[in-house]
């Protein structure tokens, strides 16, 4: 987590570009460095944020995913996640009633 406070006097002198660090001078709405939007505006309430800022100023709804969910959204949807955890449940569950069986067995062998 960012916090906003660290971001205040980068912002005071310029907007920061969120990818490249480069220090833009205010009022550019995209980094002279490399190209990227600096500016992101709040799907909430449309107010436009530094896209350094992780919060909007206005109505300090989340403007940007956190880095894991983006990770997970992209590598597991959220159907298969349920199933891949019923089936490790199924494979440890299975695994365990293998194992009392031929703890049986061998007790009555
Ligand atoms: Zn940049
Ligand atoms: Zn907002």
């Amino acid at each position: 987590m960012v916090n906003s406070d660290q971001i205040k006097p980068s912002v005071q002198k310029g907007i920061l570009c969120a990818k490249c660090e480069h220090l833009n001078r205010r009022g550019t709405e995209t980094c002279r460095r490399c190209g990227s939007a600096l500016y992101i505006t709040c799907k909430h309430c449309k107010t436009k944020n530094p896209r350094v800022t992780t919060k909007c100023s206005n109505c300090k709804h989340s403007l940007h995913r956190s880095r894991r969910n983006r990770f997970l959204r992209k590598w597991m949807p959220k159907r298969q996640r349920k199933v891949a955890g019923q089936v490790a449940l199924g494979v440890a569950v299975g695994f365990i009633v293998y194992k009392i069986i031929i703890l049986v067995l061998n007790r009555m062998g």
